[in-house]
């Protein structure tokens, strides 16, 4: 059989720098695990800009939709900013979410023990986090129709967007997150606001309809998502599982990301409709951007796209125990005090680079055997 295929896009700023020591971990696998993958590299953002005048190209697009996992860098940068809307770096990023219908949005929170201190929130309260938040990403407020802003025959002006889903557009992010759950601690918490909103009615109905109908075995509760918010900061363990809507779902992953620390700690995973082969399509990139105040010094963190590679594991290749090894050999490395510039704390040692930090996770790596 062949090997799964990964296509690399690692885009602009330290996209490149953290993907680098991603493709060492990626060809550790398939060294000392006999995991292999077939690895094309492509660009997407500015780096696409300057060689084909688009920030994706049509070929670029193609191959992505052919491969098994899609694992992005980051996009954008300063030299891109005036550029026409259009040709913005971005809008690569969005051109793949949107024609590989990524629907599926899945942010971990998870809090190292070796950086509980770095949350705003007490370390107790912190300490052991591991919740996941998926968010619906193709539709509600930020695509519905109508939208705009409008005279309003008074001497005003009318700012529109309409909040819209779907019966299918609930139950198909309903399900991802039910499966989510099974394989974790089974317990899926569902954010609208019923109480105001009739799309959130209905996200309600829908979402007890898919959990009655094909997941009864997984705890479900319901919760109003402004006190979500408030939970999020009050008692975030109390959590397994939450599944929102795109909304609610940007401002509530943003908050939990926050419980953990550092954004040079966070991965992602967006997934769609399963392929012929059974994996769901599937983009897996850091929530970071391209940090163009540290590009090109060696010092951006890898440990999010590393972590994005272990979700690619566990969600496209069903490699669970191999995606928990590398999660563990970084958990392992921050233990031992390797620390890159964003984590360190007055009083620590000198940071070490985006390389030496790769040099840790493959030595964690091999001590795992
Ligand atoms: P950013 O995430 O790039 O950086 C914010 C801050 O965090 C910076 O101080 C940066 O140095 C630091 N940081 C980020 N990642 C880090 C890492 N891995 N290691 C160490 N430090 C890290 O956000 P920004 O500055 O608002 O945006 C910069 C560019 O990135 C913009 O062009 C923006 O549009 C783009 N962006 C892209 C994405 C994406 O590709 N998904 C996401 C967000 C922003």
């Amino acid at each position: 059989m062949a090997n799964p295929s990964l296509l690399i896009l690692p885009g602009d700023g330290i996209g490149p720098e953290v993907m680098t020591e991603v493709e060492r971990v990626i060809a550790w696998f398939g060294e000392k695990r006999g995991l292999a993958f077939d690895v094309s590299t492509d660009l997407v953002g500015g780096a696409a800009y300057d060689k084909h005048g688009t920030p994706l190209s049509d070929a670029t697009m193609a191959a992505a939709q052919d491969a098994d996992a899609v694992l992005l860098g980051a996009v954008g940068g300063p030299a891109y900013d005036d550029l026409d809307f259009s040709l913005k770096p971005e809008r690569g990023l969005l051109r793949l979410r949107k024609e590989m219908d990524l629907f599926s949005n899945l942010r971990p929170a998870q809090c190292f023990d070796a950086l509980a201190d770095f949350s705003s929130l007490k370390k107790d309260i912190v300490a052991g986090l591991d919740i996941m938040i998926v968010r619906e990403l193709t539709s509600g407020v930020y695509f519905g129709e109508p939208r705009g802003i409008q005279d309003d025959n008074e001497g005003g002006r009318v700012g529109v967007n309409t909040q819209r889903y779907t019966t299918n557009e609930i139950r198909r992010v309903a399900r991802s997150a039910f499966e989510l759950a099974r394989r974790r601690s089974n317990k899926v918490c569902s954010m609208e606001k019923a109480n105001v909103m009739e799309s959130g009615i209905l996200w309600r109905e829908e979402v007890q309809w898919v959990h009655d109908n094909e997941y009864p075995d997984v705890e479900l509760s319901h919760m109003y998502a402004d006190n979500g918010a408030m939970q999020l900061v009050r008692a975030p363990k109390q959590f397994d599982v939450i599944v929102t809507d795109n909304l609610f779902g940007d401002i509530l992953s943003d908050c939990a990301a926050m419980l953990t620390g550092s954004l040079g700690m966070l991965p992602s995973a967006s997934l769609g409709a399963p392929m012929e082969n059974g994996r769901p399509k599937a983009l897996y990139e850091p929530v970071h951007g391209s940090a163009p105040d540290i590009a090109g010094q060696g010092k951006a963190n890898p440990c999010a796209c590393v972590l994005s590679f272990a979700m690619a594991l566990r969600y496209s290749f069903d490699q669970g125990d191999e995606a928990a090894r590398l999660e563990g050999a970084v958990q392992k490395v921050l233990a031992d005090g390797v620390r890159t510039a964003d984590l360190m704390q007055s009083g620590d040692a000198e940071p070490v680079s985006t390389t030496d930090m790769g040099d840790a996770i493959l030595a964690a790596l091999d001590d795992s055997l």
